[in-house]
């Protein structure tokens, strides 16, 4: 299992809409897993593999953030069938938009349909953390980011800011 660079805000990468996978296949396994190291080292809870540059529709997540039982989930062509009308609110960050929080409203529940690490057709029902993590990971598939929902004000000042510490970081 590799770490991989995950791509930041503002980076025209994330704006793309990923493909659907045709198989999966060990060529996606393996991503999968590079997907999870990275996720992990990140400290994140999800990460969709367009964050590291592939535009493919696989999601990895593990919502537990427990280093001693990992519990790993992942998520293949994922498409929501079912939403509810009752939304929740999370504050949410993103490995993409690195140290930026906001309160965003999403469906409490809903059910996914995917393919799991070994291409079988599963459906997940969730709610909760859950429901807003795969939710918020599924926008990654379209291109969007959880700052899309604020102001236009908000969202261009947390867009500066991205920039301002890209433009003034130096690696060595
Ligand atoms: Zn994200």
């Amino acid at each position: 299992m590799t770490v991989k660079i995950i791509l930041t805000e503002p980076n025209k990468i994330l704006r793309q809409v990923s493909k659907p996978v045709e198989r999966v296949g060990k060529e996606e396994q393996k991503l999968m897993n590079d997907m999870l190291e990275t996720m992990y080292s990140a400290n994140g809870i999800g990460l969709a593999a367009i964050q590291i540059g592939v535009p493919k529709r696989i999601i990895v997540m593990d919502i537990r953030k427990d280093e001693n039982k990992r519990e790993p989930m992942f998520f293949v062509n994922p498409v929501i069938k079912n939403k509810d009308e009752l939304k929740s609110t999370y504050e949410e960050g993103c490995l993409s938009v690195p140290n930026q929080f906001a309160e965003i409203d999403r469906p409490k529940k809903c059910e996914v349909e995917y393919l799991d690490y070994y291409g079988e057709k599963k459906i997940l029902k969730a709610e909760g953390l859950l429901a807003t993590c795969i939710q918020h990971e599924m926008d990654h598939l379209e291109g969007i980011l959880f700052i899309d929902y604020l102001s236009k004000l908000k969202k261009s000042m947390i867009i500066k800011k991205l920039s301002k510490i890209k433009s003034t970081r130096i690696v060595v």
